[in-house]
């Protein structure tokens, strides 16, 4: 499996970094943002090392398939019965901050914001 000495979440799949763990297989691993913006705020991630859906390819499907499969019971978990968002930031335009694929999982009692940029 390929990951990244340097990469931050690299780094919190091998365990060097820690992190308020929510789930951890041999493929991926969910936890707690670290600056949440929501109250329940959580990462999945896959351990091997692909920067973002741009580079993701289909040798990625089953970690891919695996990580939207999880959400559910994750969610559950973490008392988002009434729902929440799944944001993918891509890239530059996606201002994507962490370059190692990742799912922010966003919830809480209330709804929220529309999350949809707006045409300008
Ligand atoms: P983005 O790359 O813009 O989709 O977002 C990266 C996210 O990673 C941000 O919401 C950060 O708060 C979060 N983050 C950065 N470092 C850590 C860390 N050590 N533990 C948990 N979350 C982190
Ligand atoms: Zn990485």
């Amino acid at each position: 499996m390929t990951t990244h000495a340097d990469c931050i979440f690299c780094r919190i799949a091998r365990g060097e970094i820690p992190s308020r763990k929510v789930y951890e297989d041999d493929e991926l691993m969910a936890f707690h943002d670290i600056q949440p913006s929501a109250p329940v705020h959580f990462l999945v991630i896959p351990k091997v090392h692909v920067e973002n859906l741009y580079d993701a390819d289909l040798q990625h499907q089953q970690v891919l398939g695996r990580m939207m499969g999880m959400i559910g019971t994750l969610a559950r978990e973490q008392g988002l019965d009434d729902g929440f968002r799944v944001v993918v930031n891509t890239g530059r335009v996606g201002r994507q901050e962490v370059y190692h694929l990742h799912l922010h999982v966003l919830g809480g009692p209330d709804p929220l914001g529309s999350g949809m940029p707006r045409r300008q």
